[in-house]
């Protein structure tokens, strides 16, 4: 943080990789991740002469969510642009994007801060095309196009936030948000978030703002954090010696921690944006905007105040079991089969204890796990009812983990039940003896045969799921009494 003298200013624009099946503009297949170079291209996206883009209208649907989800105007003309600049990554020499109509406009996104919640402003969200990428091997540069033409969602921020932490929450929801709405991966470690910051420094109380620089290529929130910490410290010590920062553009070094200069202000680009000739201007029917409205699910912050209200849950639960929108789906299913049988605060504790457990140590999703919420449910009424106690189904639930049965089916047959019911066992074996005094005098008087005839009462009356062994000790014990 800059010295109380000082106050830092930041926007980001945000890359985040669409999930479609296809490309953007052609119908090679999105999905290349560890696919060899160059097998997912075609003329389209290779930029062969004569070959024309279709705009992918899943692409559209699913900016039109992101910018729904992220409170936006949601436009109903919207235009692709030529964004001309050469480089060995574009094969066309242009990017085809949004510049004057994009698609989503004039959002926010709430985020939590100690001073409580603070709204940070969307400028805009629009679609693009990704480029191809570079690979330097052996002192050659060769270049993949795989990724050449991906739909490509550029979320800008208004420069409103002012700490690293403020930067740090503003991603982190909404990584979440597009995770949630299964717009993007957000898998920052195959490069399905890409992020640049604007960060200018002022002082304090004033309102003009200073000169600010752009840092590119950010590829994880620590590399943000740390080109935004290098930055702020360069940008005052310009500014303590009476300097002038200089508005640039820059690249990050991660394994030095320092920025360096990629473009100064006298060789800005001018990218030369017209209208893309090839493609007709989009219209966006108002029914079609609500439709997709209508699908998108309950957004994470939604949902976690809806835990805290709902369930009773701190808001620390809350924000743990809403983190992901499947373990989130999951305890919303488990609640609802436990119902009143047991309070969701205990529920919440059998989920982030014993459950993350088993779920981290199998590596599956967790809804893909063999314990359902319903057969979970199972295991938590036998606890709430006191037929087990927490040790046994934690037991039970590593065996229900492995084989996907019923807490109930594990419980029987491994004469789970009496382990915690010897005191309930007790109770019982002593009204038997107290309603058969004529068998206790002869049994006592020696007919030793009859003491099958007590077990069998007593197995009779459990149906079965009382532990002999247990039954039998008890019984000695008594009669002998
Ligand atoms: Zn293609």
């Amino acid at each position: 943080m800059p010295s109380p003298q000082y106050e830092v200013v930041i926007g980001l624009e945000v890359h985040a990789e669409l999930i479609t099946k296809s490309k953007m503009f052609c119908s090679c297949s999105a999905d290349f991740f560890g696919a060899a170079p160059n097998t997912h291209v075609c003329p389209v996206c290779l930029a062969m002469p004569g070959a024309l883009p279709v705009i992918n209208k899943e692409a559209v649907a699913q900016t039109i969510r992101a910018g729904l989800a992220l409170n936006c105007t949601i436009a109903e003309d919207v235009r692709f642009e030529r964004k001309n600049y050469t480089y060995p990554d574009l094969p066309k020499g242009y990017q085809i994007t949004q510049y004057e109509l994009p698609q989503a406009v004039n959002g926010w996104l709430d985020i939590d801060t100690p001073a409580g919640v603070k709204r940070i402003g969307i400028t805009r969200a629009h679609l693009e095309e990704d480029t191809g990428k570079l690979v330097h091997e052996n002192g050659a540069s060769l270049v993949d196009y795989n990724r050449a033409g991906v739909p490509l969602l550029e979320i800008v921020s208004e420069p409103d936030m002012r700490s690293i932490d403020e930067v740090n929450e503003y991603l982190t929801r909404l990584r979440q948000i597009l995770i949630y709405i299964g717009a993007s991966t957000g898998d920052l470690e195959k490069g399905a978030m890409r992020m640049e910051a604007n960060i200018s420094l002022r002082p304090a109380g004033s309102e003009a703002l200073g000169v600010k620089v752009e840092v590119k290529n950010l590829n994880s929130f620590r590399a943000v954090r740390n080109a935004i910490a290098y930055e702020i410290a360069r940008q005052e010590k310009i500014l303590r010696a009476g300097g002038q920062v200089e508005q640039v553009t820059l690249g990050w070094l991660e394994a030095e921690g320092r920025t360096y200069v990629q473009r100064s202000k006298e060789d800005a680009h001018d990218y030369r944006y017209f209208p893309e000739p090839d493609l007709p201007p989009l219209r966006i029917e108002r029914a079609w905007v609500e439709e997709l409205a209508a699908g998108l699910p309950e957004l994470p912050r939604a949902r976690r105040q809806r835990f805290v209200t709902q369930y009773g849950l701190s808001p620390k639960d809350a924000e743990v079991l809403t983190a992901e929108r499947p373990t989130a789906d999951y305890f919303d299913a488990l609640a609802a089969a436990v119902g009143e049988a047991m309070p969701a605060k205990k529920i919440a504790n059998w989920v982030m204890g014993d459950l993350f457990r088993l779920v981290n140590d199998s590596g599956l999703p967790i809804s893909d796990i063999p314990v359902t919420p319903e057969k979970f449910a199972g295991l938590l009424k036998l606890v709430a009812a006191k037929t087990i106690n927490a040790n046994t189904a934690s037991k039970v639930l590593k065996t229900m983990f492995k084989t996907g049965e019923e807490a109930q089916t594990i419980v029987e047959r491994e004469g789970l039940a009496q382990v915690s019911d010897a005191a309930a066992l007790e109770t019982l074996v002593d009204r038997l003896l107290a309603e058969h005094p004529d068998e206790v005098s002869r049994y006592r008087a020696g007919k030793v045969q009859l003491f099958g005839w007590f077990v069998g009462q007593v197995m009779r009356q459990t149906r079965g799921k009382a532990n002999p062994g247990v039954v039998q000790k008890l019984l000695k014990d008594k009669l002998a009494g």
